[in-house]
């Protein structure tokens, strides 16, 4: 199946979490799950009643969505974190953070996970010196990811970087603002990945 193309909006209004996919408009008074907190379509003020399957389900939907992954690529990436060793679904918690799209939004490069998949695409970041152009390019500890030497004064960065106090850096990475240039430190942990997700649930239903 292709990647979702609809509304962002509708996704977080499905899923009723702030999924924060449209960078500054999110933090606006036109986010429109604070607006209209409830599922879109003619029912979606009526209370949903889910089955065991229906939470499992939504809960990786909602979580696939918010890293905007394939269901492809979400189930490779779950294999693989089912292959390694410790707990499943932390493994995948961390495997998604550290993804490259992910990590030059965690620092503030970009405003999104869209807009940081599109900025890695066109070849604005290095990783260790050198090129990297692959959204799901991951990570590891000591790696230094910086915006390349022509992208320096690219708009989009520019206004990303400024506003990204008010998101915040998680601890595991460490960011040289002036520079536009971010260490990862050490590989995320449960306890780094604040937005609410029950990781139990996806292995459940990859587990059937
Ligand atoms: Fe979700 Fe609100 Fe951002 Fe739309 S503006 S993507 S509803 S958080």
């Amino acid at each position: 199946m292709g990647r979702y193309r609809g509304s962002s909006c509708r996704i977080c209004r499905r899923e009723n979490l702030k999924l924060f996919l449209k960078g500054d408009r999110c933090y606006s008074d036109k986010c429109a799950f604070d607006r209209r907190g409830y599922p879109p379509g003619e029912h979606g003020q009526l209370r949903p009643k889910f089955s065991g399957y229906g939470v499992q389900l939504r809960e990786k939907q909602k979580v696939k969505r918010m890293y905007g992954m394939s269901e492809g690529q979400f189930r490779r990436f779950f294999e693989i974190a089912d292959r390694k060793r410790g707990i499943t679904g932390t493994n995948l918690l961390a495997m998604l953070e550290c993804r490259l799209d992910n990590v030059v939004y965690r620092l503030g490069f970009v405003s999104s996970r869209t807009q940081g998949r599109q900025m890695v695409r066109h070849n604005h970041f290095l990783v260790n010196g050198r090129k990297v152009n692959i959204p799901s390019y991951l990570v590891k500890p000591g790696d230094v990811v910086e915006v390349r030497e022509k992208s320096r004064n690219v708009q989009v960065i520019e206004d990303a970087l400024a506003a990204v106090e008010r998101r915040g850096i998680p601890q595991w990475l460490s960011l040289e603002k002036e520079n536009k240039r971010g260490v990862v430190k050490n590989m995320p942990v449960r306890e780094d990945i604040t937005t609410p997700i029950q990781e139990q649930l996806i292995v459940e239903l990859y587990s059937k």
